[in-house]
């Protein structure tokens, strides 16, 4: 694979050539809303420079709320409409590369060999995705802490570096190296090579925390006071997981319009009380407790256990936005640290 570099004033045109051939997805602004991934339509100027959209591309690949199909009811009797998007080439431009990682969590979850999501797959089976590292860190991030950031390069087929006046670009996959044809790209130097080292080692090589290093999975334990803490502050709002890039779960609802029926998935959380309500009434999670514990377990041990990933990349999205300041971090590093496990070993 070659490595090439392009400069910031020709994005746009990149872009524009690139919007000849597929749909390309890219983070736009809205007024007063974070911006958000959606299609751009000619003459968008979407935000390609790494930092972190609050927004997920999430958004765009498991839309908030999707209407799977419609039966229509008439006076001819009654039809099914399916719903399941036709999707051109599409290429995702402008996540910052754990935000394409969290996208391969999600894979295991909507591409699964039995269980095969043909809305998500429609999005995603045939989808470019290119990733920008920052100039800057971002406070909240611990993905170093979590996993290996060097393998995720694998998770993308355009790497891209902010370095300044121009990105520094690698080409990760074949289906990648096809999209990087044209003038807009040159040779990189030795100075450009050298800032793009600077960049991902700001990124890559940032202090660890305490549990960086450990295997989470082993040491998040079922009984633990830490979930009775986290449960006493939580208020239940459900924003660390509609905001995780990497959470997947929803909840599916029929509704009627007039004379059809429509069946559409929305977002939903194990963090609401009736998440795990049964018909009959019984509800196996009936506290904050065990919801608190399952958000931590399953993205930490359940889904490494099930795909061998870890469900959590780091973003820090839930640092940043949690309302009451239930810190991941902390939770890790208190539920991992060799104190604790001293003292357990001591108890
Ligand atoms: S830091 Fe929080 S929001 Fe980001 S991936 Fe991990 S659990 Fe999800
Ligand atoms: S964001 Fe904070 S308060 Fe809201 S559900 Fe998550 S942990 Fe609870």
């Amino acid at each position: 694979m070659s490595d090439k570099i392009i400069s910031k004033d020709n994005i746009k045109n990149w872009i524009d050539a690139l919007m000849q051939s597929h749909t390309v997805v890219a983070p736009m602004p809205r007024n007063e809303a974070p911006a958000e991934f959606r299609e751009l339509a000619s003459g968008d100027e979407p935000i390609i420079d790494g930092s972190q959209t609050m927004m997920s591309p999430k958004d765009y690949l498991l839309p908030r709320y999707e209407t799977l199909f419609k039966v229509n009811v008439g006076k001819n009797g009654t039809s099914v409409e399916s719903a399941v998007p036709e999707v051109r080439p599409t290429v995702m431009l402008g996540m910052w590369l754990p935000d394409a990682q969290a996208i391969k969590v999600l894979d295991r979850v909507f591409l699964d060999d039995k269980f095969n999501d043909p809305y998500y797959a429609a999005r995603r089976e045939n989808t470019v995705l290119v990733a920008v590292m920052p100039a800057e860190k971002r406070w909240s991030w611990f993905c170093n802490s979590v996993d290996d950031v060097e393998a995720w390069k694998a998770s993308v087929d355009v790497l891209m570096y902010d370095i300044g006046e121009k990105f520094y670009v690698e080409g990760q996959s074949a289906k990648g190296e096809e999209i990087l044809t044209g003038s807009f790209f040159g040779e990189p130097t030795e100075a450009d090579t050298i800032a793009r080292n600077q960049v991902w080692d700001k990124f890559a090589k940032c202090d660890k925390l305490p549990f960086a290093g450990k295997a989470l999975y082993e040491n998040l334990a079922w009984e633990d006071p830490i979930w009775d803490e986290i449960a006493q502050k939580c208020i239940a709002c459900g924003m660390c997981s509609y905001m995780c890039p990497s959470c997947s779960c929803f909840d599916i609802q029929d509704e009627t319009c007039g004379s059809c029926i429509e069946r559409y998935r929305c977002r939903d959380t194990c963090q609401f009380d009736d998440f795990t309500l049964m018909g009959a009434g019984h509800n196996p999670r009936n506290n904050q407790v065990p919801r608190s514990r399952q958000r931590l377990l399953h993205k930490f041990k359940y889904q490494h256990e099930q795909f061998g990933v870890v469900g959590c990349t780091g973003c820090g999205r839930c640092v940043e936005l949690c309302p009451v300041n239930v810190d991941i971090r902390d939770v890790l590093t208190r539920t991992c640290s060799n104190e604790r496990a001293e003292e357990s070993v001591e108890s």
